[in-house]
């Protein structure tokens, strides 16, 4: 059977030493900001900007998540584990989302407490308006960091995509911080708040039970397993197949193993070749497949 397997990791070892450094350099800036948005939203008692803090807070695990599955993409199988240790960024995600959700959930909670209360609001509209125009920048910087390597990575394209999503939000968070200054408005604050943290539970919903579900060896989502069994029987001189495992080696990486009947005299070499052909084109790096003869 083929070394796919070598060529996969051997491509990706040669993106991720220019890929690393970029995301060093985002995650090291966006964590920066992150610390200093949190401070600025307690000490001008915004909790727009807290709100904020706790979305970029996420943005930079994610970030993290992704250099962490380049990196162990690359590790080597040990005696021990036998998968490398590739899995860890299934269990990192659902981690990482269970703790955003928490963090969403509290944001929205003291939201809805001020919104209740809002005689007792005081946000700072100039600190606010100066906070997000710095995360304007830190966005602006992350979007030209990650536009340099974008095409050669799906997950780097989401991250550029997003960053210049968040530049808007940012623009958003200014202009609401100018309206808070001059016209008083200070319930604007916790409804840009709880927007804002809505927005990150929505998003993390769906990760935390896609991560769940990986963690429990479930179809990576956007893998149609009718469709690849009727690929391979439709190879000819395949008879059926049975036993068909797909599961989910990391976060982007997925394996299949399957026991395939195949016709007397047929060519068992070509038959393979042709099925772990049409199983990559659908998405799964490595396939161990076993041929049965007939008696
Ligand atoms: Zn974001």
């Amino acid at each position: 059977m083929g070394h796919d397997h070598h060529h996969h990791h051997h491509h990706l070892e040669s993106i991720t030493s220019d890929l690393k450094k970029i995301y060093i350099a985002a995650i090291i800036l966006n964590a920066l900001f992150v610390a200093f948005e949190a401070w600025m939203g307690f000490h001008s008692d915004s909790l727009s900007l807290v709100s904020d803090a706790g979305h970029k807070l996420v943005d930079v695990f994610s970030l993290c998540l992704t250099l962490l599955a380049f990196i162990l993409a690359g590790s080597r199988p040990g005696k021990r584990f036998t998968f490398g240790y590739r899995k860890l960024t299934v269990i990192i995600s659902l981690v990482n989302a269970i703790f955003v959700a928490i963090v969403a959930g509290t944001i929205i909670y003291e939201s809805i407490e001020k919104m209740m209360d809002p005689s007792a609001l005081s946000p700072d509209g100039e600190a606010i308006s100066i906070t997000a125009g710095v995360g304007i920048i830190i966005n602006a910087l992350s979007v030209f960091l990650l536009s340099y390597k974008r095409r050669h990575d799906v997950n780097t394209r989401g991250a550029f995509l997003h960053m210049l999503t968040d530049c808007l939000l940012s623009i958003g968070v200014v202009i609401a911080g100018f309206i808070i200054k001059w016209t008083g408005f200070v319930l604007l604050d916790p409804i840009v708040g709880l927007c804002i943290a809505g927005f990150i539970l929505a998003n993390i919903l769906s990760v935390l039970v896609e991560s769940f579900k990986m963690s429990i060896d479930a179809v990576p989502e956007g893998i149609d397993v009718a469709k690849i069994e009727e690929d391979m029987v439709s190879v000819p001189g395949v008879k059926d197949v049975s036993d068909l495992h797909i599961w989910p080696v990391s976060t982007t990486e997925t394996a299949l193993t399957a026991k395939m009947y195949i016709d007397a005299g047929a060519g068992q070499t070509e038959i393979v070749r042709q099925v772990k052909e049409r199983v990559k084109a659908a998405g799964i790096q490595d396939s161990t497949i076993e041929v049965i003869l007939p008696e």
